[in-house]
């Protein structure tokens, strides 16, 4: 029997007919036709003032740090439980990092930790929507609101998802996508930057585009462009817009595949939970997931490391996640000790993900299944 893979990314639509169009209309920089068809789907998406196509989510964040105009000695919050770019992107400003604890249920920052650590010192805070499902955005958006600062939704994982019905990435003044070939929508590298305010377009532009007011040149509304503020060159290929344009049109398509997925595990696995030990996502009534992933939590760090070394064996490829931000040498070196955050510590020693891509079949799941059982029950 072949062994299941954790990730398989696959071709959903025309990307491949998409890619050589671009490569022979010749248009393959950035600001082309297919960046403008995947902006529009995202603007709509997000009912926004712009969507901005970037090289990474990563680069999305460091765009958004220039736009608030990061300095040394701002501080910035962010989940311990993240992926580093989340808390990068702001260092390289000289942002000092204060590590905020999650919630057990949804994984996202804590309110109650978020409302102690709020100061007049912190500029921004950064949410993560967990594995797709929303954060405790509301609280999270009225503490920031009453410490005057600004969010940033870091929504590496939920596009398309909801919290009460508002799309995820439209909380904050910015949020960020990424379409790294690990998500759920993938151009190989890629990103954007959501813009919600007005405000902020034309200089979100000229950042985007080497410090240049390119952007008003080509719309007709100075008559040649040249260098205005600060900025790097963060806009996507028309090339890799081609591909995810491909992959964006199918949408409904791809997450209705991931949804089967999630609730074929969640189904599956339901029944094992007392006599496992186990814990498995909850989806609070009021939020729609994007499906990003499918995680348990085992009763503890030993029972998880061994699980994942036997599921390997037997052919069946998970997981672990974040490693704690706060404990790594980047938070040491960049973080506000001490930090406290143990949800964190603990859920990440707990927490497995299981293999999850479009192209995972039912009998696929059903093995993944079986053999976490068969290994836990051991
Ligand atoms: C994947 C991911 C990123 C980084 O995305 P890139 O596009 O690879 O830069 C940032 N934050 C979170 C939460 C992620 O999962």
């Amino acid at each position: 029997m072949d062994s299941i893979p954790f990730n398989q990314p696959s071709i959903v639509g025309n990307e491949l007919e998409y890619i050589r169009d671009t490569v022979k209309a010749g248009h393959t920089a950035s600001d082309g036709s297919y960046t403008e068809r995947v902006s529009e789907i995202l603007r709509d998406e997000h009912h926004c003032a712009d969507v901005l196509l970037t090289t990474s989510c990563t680069s999305a964040l460091e765009l958004a740090a220039l736009l608030l105009e990061i300095q040394p000695g701002d501080r910035i919050i962010v989940p311990s439980f993240t992926f580093v770019s989340t808390a990068l992107a702001f260092a390289r400003q000289g942002a000092e990092i204060v590590f905020c604890d999650i919630e057990p249920n949804t994984l996202g920052l804590d309110p109650d930790h978020l409302a102690e650590l709020i100061d007049g010192s912190v500029r921004a805070v950064i949410p993560v929507h967990y594995a797709g499902i929303a954060c405790e955005i509301d609280s999270v958006r009225r503490i920031a609101e009453q410490g005057d600062c600004d969010i940033v939704e870091d929504n590496a994982h939920g596009l398309f998802g909801r919290y009460r019905g508002q799309p995820l990435g439209t909380f904050g003044r910015f949020s960020t996508l990424s379409f790294h070939e690990t998500k759920n929508f993938i151009c190989g590298e890629g990103g954007a930057l959501v813009v919600n305010h007005q405000a902020d377009v034309e200089r979100a532009h000229v950042l985007l585009d080497k410090g240049t007011n390119r952007r008003a040149f080509l719309l007709g509304d100075v008559d040649k462009y040249s260098w205005q503020d600060f900025g790097s060159s963060f806009g996507l290929s028309d090339v890799l817009a081609a591909y995810l344009y491909g992959q964006l049109e199918r949408r409904a398509e791809v997450l209705r595949r991931r949804r089967v997925i999630f609730e074929r595990y969640q189904t599956l696995l339901s029944p094992h939970r007392e006599s496992l030990g186990i814990r498995l996502p909850e989806l609070p009534a009021d939020r729609v997931p994007a499906y990003h992933m499918f995680y348990v939590l085992l009763p503890n760090q030993d029972v998880r490391d061994r699980t994942l070394l036997e599921m390997k064996r037997r052919g069946v490829t998970a997981t672990f996640h974040y490693v704690p931000l706060h404990s790594s040498p980047g938070g040491q070196r960049f973080g506000v000790q001490p930090a406290s955050c143990p949800v964190t510590e603990e859920i990440s020693g707990r927490l497995l993900r299981l293999p999850f891509f479009n192209t995972l079949t039912e009998s696929d799941i059903d093995r993944v299944v079986e053999v976490l059982v068969q290994v836990l029950g051991e």
